[in-house]
């Protein structure tokens, strides 16, 4: 098969999936008016596949028989790969306005990271279960997340020490039969998992021997049994008090998964007890997740800029310094973003057969977008003044007492159209809310996650440039 049409991914997400919003257990997410939102987000994968215009960017000729199949199930191989699947992804969020359809990228490094570790586990059954299960993602087209992330409980304690409240704060085996393993635990913060159809599940740290029963890895239906969802709640319609816009609304909501002892069935299993393995599958993991993000946040760094300079526009001070300053700091922020993504892919190191964005270059464009994030929301709230928060709405706008009003006294440069400067203000409102900000610090991994990958991948470079000083300096060893 290959492909398939939104129409068809929507059909298949009645399936009896158990998933609560708002307190309520929803019967269809498709047909449901908040989860519908984020269901037409993700079908914009399969309407880029479907549509001329991306087909080259969005779909791949099978290496084995020649059909077409998703490009994000496609094995990289070369730099090349790594930055058509870059350019992809950025496609896809624009068209998202910022939001990422999600159906396959977040799966694909998953699938990709797993496929590395099965070679370094160097278990025959592990590549073969990995590689025939990416064929059938490739011939199903299957909408995929990543389950990665635990509740953690303590975070300080290790999974298995006995301080935590309970055993299950991380995703473990509880037993194993001649079907498969059975399993328990939480996953916290996935995206799109109510309105996919397989999640991966991967550990989220390295764990030590006594935590072997935690080192799991495996790929199975959200409507398997046992599996219950809880979505965060979410803004899924412009309010009447905002100015009225035809664009549709993008939004995702994560899940709380919760893992009542379900079967997942030996043929899906990827890693089991394999604790050693841990460590790297979750870093390769990350690895690729932080250049995926990275490309989703281009388009938003685009909307930052482009916000802040109409602003400064509408507002009459376009040609103050200061505001030409924190303009070039945007467009700094912006083209360093895109730079180092792109040196990820051209720089990129082989791993098991897959093409790896290198590792410095991805933490480093991932840190300096979340680092510098809060900055950027800054300059822009700060180029649009306290109207941001103070504005009055649409509907005191349209009122006939204070319409004429509120025309002459909210306009900034003569030539703007006071419309045209609230509108502004509320989409501003919208691009700097504070749900984005802790999804841009947090996704892909925290800060700090970053900067130890950066120094542990910067180990070689550190001693490479200690020699070269003490040669200068003619230290003696
Ligand atoms: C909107 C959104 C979407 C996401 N989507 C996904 C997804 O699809 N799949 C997925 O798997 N995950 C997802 N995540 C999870 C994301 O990767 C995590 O939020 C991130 O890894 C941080 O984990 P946490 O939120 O549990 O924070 P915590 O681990 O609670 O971290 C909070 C603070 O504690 C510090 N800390 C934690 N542990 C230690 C320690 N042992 N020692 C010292 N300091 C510590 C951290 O550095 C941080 O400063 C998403 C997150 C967000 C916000």
């Amino acid at each position: 098969m290959g492909l398939i049409s939104a129409e068809e991914y929507k059909a298949s997400l009645d399936d009896g999936r158990i998933v609560y919003y708002k307190g309520e257990k929803i019967k269809n997410v498709v047909r449901d008016p908040n989860l519908g939102v984020c269901v037409d987000v993700m079908a914009i994968d399969y309407e880029m596949a479907a549509n001329p215009k991306y087909r080259d960017l969005a779909v791949v000729e099978d290496p084995e028989n020649g059909e077409p199949i998703s490009r994000y199930y496609y094995k990289p191989q070369n730099a090349d790969d790594l930055l058509k699947a870059h350019e992809l992804i950025v496609k896809a969020t624009e068209l998202g306005s910022g939001y990422i359809p999600l159906a396959h990228d977040i799966g694909a490094d998953a699938l990709n990271a797993i496929n590395i570790t099965a070679n370094m586990i160097g278990n025959q059954d592990y590549i073969d279960r990995i590689d025939n299960y990416r064929k059938e993602l490739q011939q199903k087209d299957l909408a995929t997340c990543a389950g990665v992330t635990c509740v953690k409980g303590d975070r300080m304690l290790r999974p298995s020490d006995p301080g935590q409240a309970h055993p299950d704060s991380y995703v473990r085996v509880v037993d194993k039969n001649d079907k498969g393993i059975i399993v328990r635990g939480a996953k916290m913060h996935i995206t799109g998992a109510a309105y996919c159809n397989d999640i991966f599940v991967i550990p989220c740290r390295a764990m030590s021997e006594a935590d072997k029963d935690y080192a799991v890895a495996f790929a199975i239906p959200v409507n398997t049994k046992g599996l219950t969802q809880v979505c965060r709640p979410f803004t899924s319609h412009i309010s009447d008090l905002e100015f009225p816009n035809t664009n549709p609304v993008r939004v995702h909501t994560d899940s709380v998964i919760i893992f009542d002892d379900v079967l997942v069935p030996w043929e899906r299993v990827f890693m089991c007890g394999e604790w050693k393995y841990a460590a790297p599958l979750v870093y390769n993991f990350a690895l690729m997740h932080r250049r995926t993000g990275c490309a989703y946040r281009i388009p938003l760094s685009e909307q930052f800029l482009g916000a802040a300079s109409a602003i400064a526009e509408y507002n009459g001070i376009l040609d103050a310094p200061h505001v030409k300053e924190k303009l070039t700091d945007l467009i700094i922020y912006l083209e360093t973003l895109k730079s180092l993504s792109k040196t990820a892919c051209y720089d990129f190191v082989m791993r098991s057969g897959v093409a790896v964005p290198n590792p410095i270059a991805t933490n480093m464009a991932k840190y300096h977008f979340a680092h510098n994030y809060h900055e950027v929301v800054k300059t822009v709230q700060d180029l649009a003044g306290g109207i941001v928060v103070t504005a009055p709405t649409y509907k005191d706008y349209q009122h006939p007492e204070l319409h004429d009003y509120l025309e002459k006294y909210l306009q900034g440069d003569k030539n703007v159209p006071t419309e045209n400067r609230l509108r502004m203000i509320d989409l501003i409102r919208r691009i700097t809310r504070a749900e984005l900000e802790t999804i841009c610090l947090h996704g892909e991994g925290s800060p700090m996650a970053e900067r130890m990958t950066i120094f542990m991948e910067g180990r070689e470079v550190l001693k490479e440039c200690q020699i070269i000083v003490e040669e200068m300096a003619q230290v003696k060893r």
